[in-house]
């Protein structure tokens, strides 16, 4: 993509943030713009470095790996959002420093097994499936106070939050609605975990609904970077 027209359309996100938490009533710094760079070329994340942004989100985890090997030069914070397969949890635990996708015990376990003695700790959210959530990926919310508590205990993971993808919708009020129960369930968790600081939700198309339920990473491809064709 053309390195002006990035420019443009992160400049336009980042004051829709601005206006969007002033609504709210929230501080624009505690909303991070995750760049989901899934699909495009380095040089497109070199120019959205180049625009001040260090925090990258991908899904497809050879593409991942290959873009992490070649952009080793930039002091860039990768982001595993997509779905975990058990066999591939080694190079996720190595290369990453933020899991939002975990949603079964065991990947945690290989996670935190996994993860280099020399790293810190692998920051982790936990993906939801909330009631609109049309994949099948997620912990069902009656599974979720379990599997934080376990993920918690994990020596090599630190559990800081959850993530999740709502049924696609132009609606607002059923956007807000989706967003205001995983928020429900992140105020029901940080009760017994007061650590918890993260809920990663809202994309392209709901940012400003999420913002308005609390979100504190919106991870943003097409409105940053243009029309996926995959
Ligand atoms: C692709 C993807 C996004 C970004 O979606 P856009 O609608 O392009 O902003 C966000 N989260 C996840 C998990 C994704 O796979």
């Amino acid at each position: 993509m053309n390195e002006q027209q990035l420019a443009h359309n992160i400049a336009n996100l980042l004051e829709r943030v601005r206006l969007s938490a002033e609504k709210s009533q929230r501080c624009a710094d505690d909303i991070l713009l995750l760049a989901v760079s899934k699909t495009r070329p380095e040089q497109d994340i070199r120019s959205a470095h180049k625009c001040g942004l260090r925090e990258f989100g991908e899904s497809y985890l050879q593409e991942a790996l290959d873009k992490i090997e070649a952009l080793q030069d930039l002091d860039l914070v990768w982001h595993f959002i997509g779905p975990i397969q058990s066999n591939k949890t080694r190079p996720i635990a190595s290369n990453f420093h933020w899991v939002h996708s975990v949603d079964r015990a065991k990947i945690a376990r290989r996670l935190s097994e996994q993860r280099p003695p020399g790293l810190p700790p692998l920051q982790v959210c936990l993906q939801v499936n909330i009631s609109a959530e049309q994949s099948k990926s997620g912990v069902a919310p009656e599974q979720l106070p379990q599997l934080a508590q376990e993920v918690a205990q994990l020596p090599r993971l630190q559990l800081r939050g959850l993530m999740a993808i709502p049924a696609a919708t132009q609606d607002s009020l059923q956007q807000r609605r989706a967003f205001a129960q995983l928020r429900r369930e992140f105020e029901q968790l940080q009760l017994q975990l007061p650590g918890l600081d993260t809920l990663s939700m809202g994309m392209s198309g709901d940012m400003e609904s999420a913002i308005a339920e609390g979100a504190t990473i919106l991870r943003i491809g097409s409105a940053m970077f243009g029309p996926r064709n995959r």
